[in-house]
């Protein structure tokens, strides 16, 4: 299952693992214990190089990856990633976690991720196109609309799909509905690049409203990255009443100097700026005023008081000594925009805090559930081509709103069903997604004979 080289893979698996175990599930269910060494091994992963052309004509290869973890609730769905950090332990933890939250969702999707150790930084457009070209003629012959249907993740974005999805129509000769997040003009579904950033806040508006602690109205929200999860997670916080004190990217964090946060102004400069795959740096001359910047440095121990932390930009990048220095802030609410944000070490204290009758509370909510937004979109998208119709905005955010608010209550009342504790004022969040996501694909392998 766990080889020793997937330190990533390995720490999702233990998460998993863990708290199935601090549950009464397996005395409740003793049948699904035969299924955990089976949904943690890939149906297939497939393994490629990618060469390709440079602008110099100098040819250049990577490895590109797609990992077809498990299709027992439907095709194989997630993201894509160009970052030259890609492994296949982190593909492979990405696609484990994205089982459990595809069958969170609610929708017929099952779990697969992808990617590249491509790095698109500094890359000029015919670099991408050229790259995302040689990727897809190894892809194509994988996936198609009934059997795998990737998206974007880090790195991948609109226009990599736009490449991505051009090349498999060329190399196939067909138009179909393979890969979300596409162009609105050519099968995309609106608010679908809104849907992660703005599925999180709908978590946590739950969260909050379960908590009695009010609406986002007033509140301090401290945000990491500076990328589609991290925009629309600030645009939406702001919308609602909120004060976005930090962003961050990969070489640094801006956190405001006074009371006011970031603008809907202010973030779309950022949106530019990260298209055109530049440092937030890049906008110090316009935001030194009113924000001071930490090179290298993350926001969660830069900022004194804090109600609600929303992490959007890469794995574990929530330490331990961060969730000490978010409880010292005051944070009440830590809800993960980006996958697995938080280190084991750091989920044990905030579980820990949970509980904690004093005034250093916290309630944790793990990307698996908070950040399932994106892919419930990507999953209306997949509905609307397969009848070959298109939804407005009102209906879709509608849609992903619900598809919000169900997977907040099944993680709440699953968590209870299974707590050994009774009557806990917070619920186990993470329990409650790691058992419900679980149990919704054990019995649909066992149901479909997955261990014959
Ligand atoms: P983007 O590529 O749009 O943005 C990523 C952001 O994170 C950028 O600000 C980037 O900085 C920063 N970042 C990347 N790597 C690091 C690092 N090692 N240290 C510090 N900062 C880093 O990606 P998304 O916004 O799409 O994804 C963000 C997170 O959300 C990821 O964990 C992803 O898996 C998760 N997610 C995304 C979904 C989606 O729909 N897009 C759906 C569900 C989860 P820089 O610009 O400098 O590289």
């Amino acid at each position: 299952m766990v080889q020793p080289t997937e330190p990533e893979f390995e720490q999702a698996y233990s998460e998993l693992l863990l708290t199935l175990e601090d549950s009464t599930l397996f005395d409740k269910k003793p049948h699904l214990k035969a299924v955990l060494p089976v949904v943690s091994i890939p149906e297939r992963t497939i393994m490629f190089r990618v060469v390709w052309q440079d602008d110099k004509g100098q040819m250049q290869v990577n490895r590109g990856y797609r990992v077809q973890f498990n299709s027992a609730l439907g095709p194989y769905k997630g993201g894509l990633r160009f970052h030259p950090s890609v492994n296949l332990s982190i593909l492979k933890f990405l696609g484990y976690e994205q089982i459990f939250k595809n069958a969170l969702t609610g929708l017929s999707i099952g779990g697969g991720k992808g990617g590249a150790d491509f790095d698109p930084k500094g890359k000029s457009d015919g670099e991408i196109r050229r790259f995302c070209e040689a990727f897809m003629r190894e892809l194509s012959r994988h996936i198609d609309q009934d059997t795998d249907v990737p998206a974007g993740d880090i790195g991948v974005g609109g226009r990599e799909i736009g490449f991505l999805f051009g090349a498999f129509r060329r190399y196939r000769n067909s138009f179909q509905g393979v890969l979300t997040g596409k162009g609105l003009t050519w099968g995309g579904s609106l608010i679908r690049p809104e849907a992660t950033g703005y599925g999180l806040v709908y978590y946590v508006e739950k969260m909050l409203e379960y908590a009695s602690l009010g609406t986002f109205a007033g509140k301090i929200v401290a945000v990491s990255g500076s990328g589609n999860v991290a925009q629309y997670a600030a645009l939406k916080a702001i919308e609602l009443g909120a004060t976005v004190v930090s962003l961050s990217d990969s070489k640094g964090a801006y956190v405001a100097k006074g009371a006011a946060g970031f603008s809907a102004e202010e973030i779309s400069l950022i949106a530019d700026v990260k298209l055109n795959r530049l440092d937030l740096y890049s906008l110090d001359d316009k935001f030194k005023a009113k924000f001071d910047y930490y090179a290298g440095a993350r926001p969660w121990t830069l900022i004194k008081k804090i109600d609600i932390a929303l992490p959007s930009a890469t794995q574990n990048e929530v330490s331990a000594a961060d969730a000490e220095a978010l409880i010292r802030a005051g944070c009440k609410i830590i809800a993960e925009g980006s996958n697995m944000g938080s280190t084991m070490e750091a989920i044990e204290i905030f579980e820990k805090a949970r509980t904690s009758t004093s005034d250093s509370s916290i309630w944790y909510a793990p990307g698996k559930a908070a950040n399932c937004g994106g892919v419930a979109v990507s999953g209306l998208e997949m509905a609307q081509n397969s009848q070959r119709i298109s939804w407005s905005t009102q209906e879709v955010d509608q849609k992903l709103k619900e598809i919000m608010i169900n997977c907040f209550e099944n993680c709440l009342n699953t968590s209870i069903t299974y707590s050994s504790i009774k009557d806990e004022k917070l619920p186990s969040l993470v329990k409650g997604a790691n058992i419900a996501g679980f149990i919704k694909v054990a019995e649909a392998m066992l149901d479909q004979g997955d261990f014959y």
